[in-house]
């Protein structure tokens, strides 16, 4: 038997009408009685459809939603609960028939060339430029939505022990840790990665965002690994940074640093609760940083919302008016980052609650290789 949220256990279903709902009860405040949305990961929140060219356009009428993509996806489409999908004519064509009524565009994701083309199509009618109506929607999560993100998060999770007990060894190079990560993640049913995995060891880990390459690990090197599973289009987001050869190769200095952001990450998670705005949570990581007179070399956001999109609303920044939900899903990340010497970052994913909030990444944080 499969232990439910197990890899291979099933996964509940979807309600995409309920969130187009929720999405139609903002279109008259908004101005508009028709929405058409583009951005690729909001068309697969609101319907389902993962292809490569999908519009959709949500209408104050349930009956009318309708999406509209090419004959190559006219199979797929039989199984989303959308009540029309077109697939012989262009958005264009589909919009020039609604005559007067105002339609909104998602101002935040269309392209100039887009609007142009929508508006040839339809002189007559109103083009309402709407902004940041799906994203708060998305922000908080279903359950259906957090089976998909514990699960990722748990074969995160198990990748990063996996690199911990075999690939953090001197002579290995980053590039062999990302792949023994990629590998770890595929065997555990993950459906790939949520993107790119970072390695970055030695000195490389003063660039946060740097990619794996052919630099041996060597002890005494600190190994920032950053990378996730995704399952179902969810995706976990984790880094832990570790210190090659146990901790006791580690030149003070970074073990002092490895200890502040370890504190700063502890102070992020403590401080994140339904209710709470997200800039509290950045100065509650930040301090720490701060204090310990690093501050100048913490240059990002706290963290980020994570979901369908591996950086989604809310960021995690002060100032910010986000606040977080119950469900709302999101990352805590501080870092250290010292130019020619490395940098250390801790990141766990999240899930905001009443009172507190809930760990999907959890796994020890110090640099000890287990
Ligand atoms: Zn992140
Ligand atoms: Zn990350």
């Amino acid at each position: 038997m499969i232990a439910a949220g197990a890899p291979g256990a099933a996964l509940p279903p979807m309600d995409h009408a309920g969130r187009r709902d929720r999405l139609r009860a903002r279109l008259e405040a908004a101005g508009c009685s028709v929405l058409v949305v583009t951005a690729p990961s909001d068309v697969t929140y609101l319907s389902g459809f993962t292809g490569s060219n999908g519009t959709l356009l949500v209408d104050v009428d349930p009956a009318a939603d309708l999406l509209v993509t090419d004959a190559r996806y006219r199979e797929r489409c039989g199984t989303l609960d959308v009540p029309r999908v077109e697939t012989s004519r262009r958005v264009e064509a589909v919009v020039a028939g609604l005559g007067a009524r105002p339609v909104g565009v998602d101002a935040d994701h269309m392209t100039l060339a887009q609007a142009a083309r929508l508006t040839a199509a339809r002189p007559d009618g109103p083009l309402v430029h709407t902004s940041g109506l799906v994203a708060p929607l998305r922000a908080v999560k279903d359950d259906a939505e957090l089976a998909r993100l514990r699960r990722a998060g748990a074969i995160t999770v198990d990748a990063f022990v996996a690199v911990a007990d075999t690939a953090l060894r001197p002579g290995l190079r980053e590039r062999d840790v990302a792949d023994v990560f990629a590998r770890a993640l595929q065997e555990r049913g993950a459906d790939g990665l949520a993107f790119p995995t970072i390695v970055a060891s030695g000195p490389n880990g003063a660039a946060p965002h740097h990619e794996p390459s052919d630099r041996p690990l060597a002890d005494g090197d600190l190994v920032t690994v950053d990378g996730g599973a995704h399952v179902d289009g969810y995706r976990a987001d984790m880094t832990r940074t570790f210190a090659v050869g146990g901790p006791r190769h580690l030149d003070p200095r970074l073990a002092e640093v490895h200890a502040v952001v370890e504190a700063a990450n502890a102070a992020g998670r403590a401080a994140a609760a339904a209710g709470v705005a997200v800039a509290d949570v950045d100065r509650a990581a930040r301090t720490v940083v701060v204090d310990a007179g690093h501050g100048d070399a913490f240059v990002h956001p706290t963290g980020h919302g994570i979901g369908l999109d591996v950086h989604e609303a809310p960021l995690v920044t002060d100032p910010s008016a986000a606040s977080l939900a119950v469900g709302t899903t999101f990352t805590v990340e501080p870092g250290i980052y010292l130019p020619g010497v490395g940098g250390v970052r801790i990141e766990d994913s999240l899930v905001a609650r009443t009172g507190g909030s809930t760990t999907l990444t959890d796994l020890p944080r110090g640099p000890a290789v287990r």
